[in-house]
């Protein structure tokens, strides 16, 4: 049996794990990370990237498709095939570029690499069935940063046409039928992909309307292309089993028969939980917050020097959350003062129309107090917009009326994950109407819907 000692022991190499590692090592700390699948976690391997490269062959495929059918701008293409094969394996071929790139930073950083399943012991130990044999590693720290799962239906569990998100981006084959549970982000960004992709593409959502965590206006353009991509979006719906033969799923609708909807595949998406199978949690006297791991705004869970980044402390489960959380725990290890302030964690949805949200709703932001205005610049007015083919979709500010204190940005529209970065730093600043309202906004994009908005709160919009 190996024994290790160190400063710093990271259980989990996702963004939450491999950041803090790279981050610790970058600041000197001697430290450990324990993998038990591939490098950069659920992001790299089988969430963000890889349904990112689908969702944009998809849409390539999609606009050839287009082209060929109605040549809206004068394209000229004969009837595009897609090899769907070659699409699988460019997708793994970046996930491999990026977790051998994670793999070169660690190692740069001199992070040493335990492959293999952990298990926690105490609060300073860690076991681990290594590929080398056995491994004991003791570290003054420890970092759990283990992850989430996809949720299953007891009544709909993973195997043969059942599928997770993670078998859904391997598919062998573009299914001819797919019937989606779950119309949050990740079932709506892979149904409308395999939509593009030629797949019969059904969603069934329990709540009344899709991408229920988001408020209804920015949902609206999503639910038009859907439909004129042909998907079929059942609200209101359960999805209560399988049909005895398990080709058809069960699917319930007030006021309406029990249906039998088959499929090739059925993809059930309907949440996240924290991956915390055989870790030895039973071991650590940890506070936990309904299913997920209780920690304070240093990411300190209720155990001494025992700290928790990323999706196994609960919503927003997104990597730039974790990523961010695991450097600043390495930078506290290391002996700064940091807390987790942040004014704003953007997230994108990336639909299409993709959607990106920052700060709070108007809703939210009447519920915490505040008298405010909103300003909303449509994209039919924007001119890049137009060029891109683009126009159904909105940037919308919301900010307090007596300061004008920006409070919220979000944004409905084909391109605008890009405008996160713009959102993340006018709330991050403490932007006020009038500083973006001052800020040039290079002419022609799809920015300057958003200096559109300000304007528009202040009476001053140009060109609306
Ligand atoms: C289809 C899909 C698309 C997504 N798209 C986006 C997106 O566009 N943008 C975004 O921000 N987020 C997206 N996410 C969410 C994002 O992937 C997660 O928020 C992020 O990966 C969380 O990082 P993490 O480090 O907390 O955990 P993870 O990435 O889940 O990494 C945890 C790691 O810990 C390892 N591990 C677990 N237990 C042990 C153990 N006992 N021993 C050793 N290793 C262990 C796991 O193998 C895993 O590699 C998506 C998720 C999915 C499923």
């Amino acid at each position: 049996m190996g024994e290790i000692a160190a400063k710093v022991l990271i259980v989990g190499g996702g963004p939450g794990g491999y950041v803090a590692a790279i981050r610790a090592g970058q600041l000197g700390l001697d430290t450990v990370l324990v993998e038990q699948n591939g490098l950069g976690g659920t992001c790299l391997n089988v969430g963000c990237i890889p349904s990112k490269a689908l969702i944009h062959a998809a849409e390539a495929f999609s606009h050839a498709v287009e082209q060929a059918t109605s040549a809206p701008f004068g394209l000229k293409v004969e009837r595009p095939t897609i090899d769907f094969a070659r699409t699988v394996e460019w997708k793994d071929g970046i996930v491999g570029r990026l977790t051998s790139g994670v793999g070169a930073l660690l190692k740069r950083h001199n992070v040493k690499i335990v492959h293999g399943h952990g298990v926690m012991l105490d609060g300073k130990t860690c076991q681990v069935a290594a590929d080398t044999g056995p491994q004991t590693i003791r570290a003054e720290h420890v970092v759990l940063a283990t992850g989430s799962q996809a949720v299953s239906l007891a009544a709909l569990p993973f195997g043969g046409r059942v599928i997770s998100s993670t078998e859904a981006l391997s598919l062998p084959s573009v299914p001819e039928s797919l019937a989606v549970v779950g119309a949050g982000y990740i079932g709506l960004e892979l149904g409308t992909a395999f939509a593009k992709l030629g797949a019969k593409v059904t969603v069934i959502e329990a709540e009344d309307r899709i991408l229920p965590l988001y408020d209804a206006e920015l949902g609206r353009p999503v639910a038009r292309r859907l439909q004129a991509l042909g998907v079929e979006v059942l609200t209101g719906a359960r999805a209560t089993g399988l049909s005895q033969s398990g080709d058809a799923l069960l699917v319930e609708q007030a006021g309406a028969a029990t249906r039998n909807l088959t499929a090739d595949k059925f993809l059930v998406a309907v949440g996240r939980r924290p991956y915390v199978a055989g870790l030895g949690l039973e071991r650590l006297d940890l506070a936990m917050n309904g299913a997920f791991v209780r920690i304070d705004e240093r990411c300190s869970t209720s155990m001494r020097n025992v700290w928790a980044v990323g999706d196994l402390t609960g919503e927003p489960m997104l990597a730039h959350r974790a990523m961010a959380q695991g450097a600043m725990v390495a930078e506290i290890i290391a002996g700064a003062a940091r807390v987790f302030d942040k004014v704003a964690i953007p997230a994108v949805c990336f639909t299409d129309p993709e959607i990106v949200t920052a700060g709070l709703s108007p809703e939210e932001a009447r519920k915490a107090g505040h008298e405010v205005h909103t300003g909303l610049f449509p994209f039919q007015a924007n001119g890049r917009a137009l060029t891109l083919r683009a126009e159904d979709g909105f940037v919308r500010v919301t900010a307090r009326a007596d300061n004008h204190l920006i409070l919220g940005i979000a944004a409905v529209g084909a391109g605008v994950s890009e405008l996160a970065a713009a959102f993340g730093l006018a709330l991050e600043m403490g932007a006020r109407l009038e500083d973006i309202a001052g800020t040039i906004h290079a002419h022609p994009t799809l920015g300057e819907a958003f200096h559109e908005a300000n304007l528009r709160i202040l009476g001053e919009a140009l060109h609306i």
